[in-house]
């Protein structure tokens, strides 16, 4: 019989899981996730996996008795200690390659952040990126801060109403019930401070985000002591005009310096995530002028101390004012006559002379940074061409480099399919197997990011085409029965009482293809669509049946994007595709996520060259999902002729009316012609080999080149610390 633990014992595991529920290093540890889902399987279903919701849903009397099951107390000291390592881990990449950092290390600013479906603080793919980006610097143990926004109604929750029409509806995040932790000052109350905004002094507070080693501060302007419109400042993310836009930008570019400096933190980078940070360097030039620079003197200092990202070639993606809203937004901030307003113009304007040019972030970021990157090899080019004017040299001079995007592999990995890829290499553990236990010793988690670990266990010797295949019906299955308790939830909020079958829809032995992004419009949701007839006698084929899901938000104020969503959902209650291609309302982390692991195909068909990158499709191929998708962003890159799926050539037509025609064409002949045959293209035991030969060489190929883990590394030797290998 094992003795029952002591209050101290007790006391040190119930403040362990406190201060774990705290850290998002949970979400990207799958035993402490079990830990949490087990103590309230209901809450953690319904309020998104969270473990800070877990834990005040459960009492501490309740979790004591809990912690009195031996076998969990015995988890529950097996996952604290990990997290304890990780923290303590002095033996890092960061401390090997760039230590300076850890004394003055890198302030990452971004206007969102997707960390974790509990805290919904991203609008697409960019905050994707940021949290992921934070993930990987705390993995590899780099000095690092993140300077963000709290929004506390954060990004809007979709509903499509009776029309088929996307309405948006927002859900409070409570600050005391997820993953944040209130900063406070060496006198333990709340910390505050304040930038000058329009013709106000605007307080706030700040919340820290633990990201594994990494902290990342999210400014907070809902105190009483200011006015109502500026309390709503940090409601929503990207909500309201430009006049708000433009005052959260001051917030989180002025702000998030003076917030970094009360902390005591002297970064040797400020890294923009975006244009949206740009103000950023106007405090740092009012700092040095205040010491006694001229303004000339302040820029010339500012400029080596800052980075910036550029992520889109869009031009609604680049945020420009007017003279007017500058003026005013700044006027109290400038009232000190420190800096002079027109010098400030200049600096947002590629002509800083002309006035009539509206101040632009991007030209702001480009003309104060040191180095300026884009996001995959085709996004540089594109940049360089779209920024020409500004430098007067030739294009292939323009300073802006790129490095292509990643995700935090470990954190996009679904549950089952981490544990297949753990018990393969622990079943493995042998005979060559055992160069792994030398070479990353008990780590799994860091041997997932290299190349060795894909290629060995993408060798049928290690893992049989049968053992993989079965473990793409899992999960295919797992997101068909998501799909379907998803339906049944949608209809009964839109038409109560009203029972539709779901139990039946979609079709477990079919081929999957999953498309889930923001639909914006030049992402084309809808492109496949415009072969109709062809499309219906592909999912009606009883032999070689085909299915389609589809998720997704349209911004509130993009109708055309909403009237895509109306288009598709038509589709799938209406026409003869009905059954085989189904909608999943309020796309998230989480909806990504199932979507990304189930499907067997990743549909990308952006209007080329406006996709700068594109992540989703690199959650996929860890699980065996593979890409068909248009030679754009990271695709150019990662694709070699035999990892997946290409739509049309390296190359695109100038007219858009013209290019929507050939790559909807492009795209049916390389699904009819290229994927289904090799997807049905089954031996006498059932088994695709052609096809999983394919998914085995997009493993091999693509799962550890497109990684954080491997991005962070580059902007760490190229940006952070280019010279700490001299
Ligand atoms: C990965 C991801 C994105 C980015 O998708 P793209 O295809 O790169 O546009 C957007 N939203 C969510 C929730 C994601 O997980």
């Amino acid at each position: 019989m094992k003795k029952p633990l002591t209050g101290a014992e007790l006391n040190e595991l119930v403040s362990g899981l406190n201060r774990l529920a705290r850290n998002l290093w949970w979400t990207w540890n799958q035993e402490a996730q079990d830990l949490f889902q087990e103590l309230s399987p209901r809450s953690w279903q319904n309020l998104f996996h969270n473990a800070v919701a877990v834990l005040r849903e459960v009492s501490e009397y309740e979790l004591r008795v809990h912690l009195q099951d031996s076998e969990f107390a015995g988890r529950v000291r097996a996952v604290l200690a990990d997290f304890q390592k990780y923290l303590d881990d002095r033996n890092t990449w960061g401390r090997k390659h760039a230590p300076h950092l850890h004394k003055n290390p890198v302030a990452y600013f971004s206007a969102e952040f997707g960390f974790h479906e509990s805290l919904p603080i991203a609008a697409g793919g960019l905050g994707i990126l940021a949290g992921d980006h934070c993930k990987s610097a705390s993995d590899l143990d780099l000095g690092f801060v993140g300077v963000g926004l709290f929004y506390r109604e954060g990004y809007f929750q979709q509903a499509i109403d009776t029309n088929n029409w996307q309405t948006e509806y927002y859900n409070p995040v409570d600050p005391l019930n997820v993953p944040l932790e209130a900063v406070r000052d060496a006198n333990g109350e709340r910390l505050v401070c304040s930038v000058e905004i329009g013709l106000n002094v605007v307080s706030f507070q700040v919340w820290r985000v633990n990201m594994g080693r990494v902290p990342v501060y999210l400014l907070d302007t809902n105190l009483p002591a200011n006015e109502q419109h500026f309390r709503d400042l940090t409601t929503r993310v990207y909500g309201g005009d430009s006049t708000t836009r433009i005052m959260q930008e001051i917030l989180l570019g002025i702000g998030g310096v003076r917030l970094l400096r009360t902390l005591g933190h002297a970064p040797s980078t400020f890294h923009m995530n975006e244009g949206h940070a740009a103000f950023l360097t106007l405090e740092l030039i009012r700092e040095k002028m205040a010491a006694g620079k001229t303004f000339e003197e302040a820029g010339a200092l500012t400029k080596p101390e800052c980075i910036f990202t550029t992520h889109t070639p869009v031009e609604a993606g680049h945020d420009r004012f007017t003279p007017e809203l500058v003026n005013y937004a700044l006027q109290r901030y400038l009232a000190n006559q420190i800096i002079p307003f027109n010098n400030i113009l200049g600096l947002g304007r590629v002509n800083s002379e002309d006035a009539n040019e509206p101040f632009c972030m991007t030209v702001l970021a480009l003309k104060l940074s040191r180095s300026a990157n884009a996001v995959s090899e085709l996004h540089g080019q594109v940049s360089r061409q779209m920024w020409q004017h500004l430098y007067n040299v030739p294009e292939n001079e323009v300073p802006i480099g790129h490095i292509t995007n990643g995700i935090h592999l470990l954190g996009w990995m679904k549950g089952s399919v981490r544990q297949f890829w753990r018990r393969k290499l622990q079943e493995n553990d042998n005979g060559e197997m055992k160069y792994f236990r030398e070479k990353f010793g008990e780590d799994w988690a860091s041997a997932i990011n290299h190349a060795d670990f894909w290629e060995k266990m993408t060798n049928p010797d290690f893992v049989a085409d049968e053992e993989l295949w079965a473990l793409r019906y899992k999960i295919r299955r797992e997101l068909i029965e998501f799909a379907r308790r998803r339906l049944l939830l949608q209809s009964q909020r839109a038409s109560p009482g009203d029972f539709i079958r779901f139990d039946h829809l979609l079709n477990p032995d079919a081929l999957t293809i999953g498309f889930a992004r923001r639909f914006a419009t030049y992402k084309r949701a809808p492109l496949i669509f415009q072969q109709f007839d062809n499309i219906v006698k592909l999912v009606r084929d009883k032999q070689r049946p085909v299915q389609f899901i589809f998720a997704g938000k349209a911004h509130p104020r993009d109708d055309e994007g909403k009237r895509f969503i109306q288009q598709i959902i038509h589709l799938s209650k209406h026409s003869e595709l009905a059954g085989s291609l189904v909608f999943l309302e309020n796309y998230d982390i989480h909806v990504a996520r199932q979507m990304v692991a189930g499907c067997d195909i990743w549909l990308n068909n952006p209007r080329r060259p406006l996709e700068a990158s594109g992540t989703s499709g690199m959650k996929a191929s860890c699980h065996g999902c593979m890409g068909f998708s248009i030679m754009d962003g990271w695709w150019r890159e990662g694709y070699d002729g035999k990892n997946g799926f290409a739509i049309g050539p390296d190359t695109h037509p100038d007219n858009i009316v013209e290019q929507d025609r050939v790559d909807s064409a492009n795209l049916y002949q390389a699904l009819t012609e290229q994927v289904v045959p090799l997807f049905f293209h089954r031996d006498v035991n059932g088994i695709p080999r052609e096809w999983i030969k394919r998914m085995r060489h997009s493993m091999a190929t693509l799962v550890s080149q497109f990684t954080t883990d491997r991005m962070v590394k580059e902007y760490t030797k190229k940006y952070y610390a280019p010279h700490s290998h001299h």
